[in-house]
């Protein structure tokens, strides 16, 4: 079959969108009170954002990236290595790097390209990338971009990762790759054993934190809440949830961003960040140092959820972190209580194979009040009993 007629034959997303059933691509058109923003035409309370903060629409956030683009103009118009670095690009990595302990700090275009940059930027051929088989898709495509050989360890598996690291030749590097907060499921890492595992194998430990920085530890993330932010040599992160923006960043020893500001392809052959982004993530990067109880406010709603939804008889799993994610059943029940919600005004993310397995995957922000809270724990109490009347197939949407 070519190219085009496979495209052609790719029907599934056709078929759910027919039965109202496809969860992605929710077109919002503007943003309502609190968490809420609108969808064709009516608001809904967005539980699946990563605007944790509540920062995306903070006038001061608003303004810097406006005053960014009346002084700048609205695009990086190239490359940082030639003629896209701008002063602002500079001023948030100095204050990046101070604010979360790190020597120095990278920005990039996205949080995508921040981890891509780390990891393909610092590997080379004949070194070892061990990665977390649930590690974020950036990371998976990093370690496959990189030269290096690329290996797999069970989820958190501290110890599997030793015996692959004990196995691996003697020479050529080596790289341990992981999320801090795990981006579908919000599982923290095993920060402690890795340092050490990393330790006694003299590997170079990764951390994503996209997910724990700015909400974490009064906003210094996952490394800081377990007092290793010293030990993890490499860090990456985005500016696209609690930083309000779009962006990333890379913290280490000035030795190693100084080699990824030659070696790093997604930074050298791609535009840098816009004045816009840029400034936005400034202006929130100084919010979450300023206004620490942002964080604590979006964990204690979080963890207000995973009460109220438990107690609703729902599986969620215990965490500590933003993401809640809820366990529906297979493809068809949680795309069916997606839609269910949707219709109730509440619009929670929904997570499909082969991404990872199917569940509904909330998140909570410091923005969602009360109030919001309570209609979203009402509309999961009032699916309950359409969701219990489902008789269907085990293999869901694929049956
Ligand atoms: N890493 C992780 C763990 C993520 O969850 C994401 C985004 N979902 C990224 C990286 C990519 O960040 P960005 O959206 O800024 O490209």
């Amino acid at each position: 079959m070519d190219i085009v007629g496979r495209c052609a034959s790719f029907t599934r997303s056709r078929q759910a969108r027919s039965l109202g059933l496809y969860p992605f691509y929710s077109a919002f058109s503007g943003r309502g009170p609190g968490a809420a923003r609108t969808v064709g035409g009516r608001d809904v309370i967005v539980c699946g954002s990563g605007d944790y903060l509540g920062l995306a629409a903070d006038p001061r956030v608003t303004e810097a990236a406006a005053e960014a683009v009346r002084r700048y103009g609205t695009g990086s118009s190239g490359s940082r290595l030639l003629n896209g670095n701008l002063d602002l690009h500079e001023q948030l990595e100095d204050e990046l790097a101070q604010f979360f302990g790190k020597p120095a700090a990278l920005v990039f275009a996205t949080g995508y390209q921040a981890g891509l940059g780390a990891v393909a930027g610092l590997c080379r051929t004949g070194d070892h990338v061990l990665v977390d088989q649930e590690a974020h898709a950036s990371l998976v495509d990093a370690a496959r971009l990189s030269r290096a050989r690329v290996h797999w360890f069970p989820h958190n598996d501290t110890d599997r990762l030793a015996a692959g690291l004990k196995a691996l030749p003697g020479n050529g590097g080596r790289m341990v790759v992981v999320d801090g907060v795990y981006s579908m499921r919000g599982d923290l890492c095993p920060l402690p054993d890795l340092v050490r595992v990393c330790h006694e194998h003299r590997a170079t430990l990764v951390v994503d934190d996209a997910h724990g920085a700015g909400v974490l530890a009064e906003g210094h993330g996952t490394c800081a809440q377990y007092g290793l932010t010293d030990d993890v040599p490499v860090i990456s992160l985005t500016f696209s949830k609690a930083f309000a923006s779009i962006g990333g960043a890379v913290l280490g020893d000035k030795a190693v961003i100084e080699y990824l500001r030659h070696y790093a392809r997604p930074l050298v052959f791609s535009a840098g960040a816009s004045p816009a982004n840029t400034a936005a993530a400034l202006e929130a990067l100084r919010i979450v140092r300023d206004e620490p109880w942002r964080g604590r406010a979006a964990l204690d709603n979080a963890h207000r959820m995973r009460h109220a939804l438990s107690a609703l008889g729902y599986r969620v799993p215990p965490g500590e972190t933003p993401l809640v994610p809820v366990d529906i059943g297979d493809e068809l029940r949680t795309a069916v209580a997606w839609k269910l919600l949707l219709d109730r005004g509440v619009h929670v993310n929904a997570v499909m194979p082969p991404a990872a397995p199917a569940c509904l995957r909330a998140s909570f922000c410091a923005s969602h009040t009360r109030e919001q809270l309570d209609a979203v724990t009402a509309a999961f109490a009032d699916i309950r009993e359409p969701l219990a009347a489902l008789a269907l197939p085990e293999n869901g949407l694929t049956a």
